[in-house]
């Protein structure tokens, strides 16, 4: 009897068995979709901040 997770995405019940290369996720789709809010999660971390600009800095007087 094989194991049954919830797909991380969609919360779907997924069979965890060799036929599902999606596992543990339910479809190519919902894979895709948690990869992608993995990068962009890791591209904020590492990359430029939000774009929210900061009311307390003057933003074209720098120069
Ligand atoms: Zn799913």
């Amino acid at each position: 009897m094989p194991a049954v997770v919830k797909c991380p995405t969609c919360g779907k019940d997924v069979s965890w068995v060799p036929e599902n290369k999606f596992r543990p996720f339910c479809s190519h789709r919902c894979k895709q979709i948690d990869l992608g809010a993995w990068a962009s999660e890791k591209y904020v971390i590492g990359g430029k901040p939000d774009e929210t600009p900061s009311p307390d800095l003057p933003a074209d007087e720098e120069d």
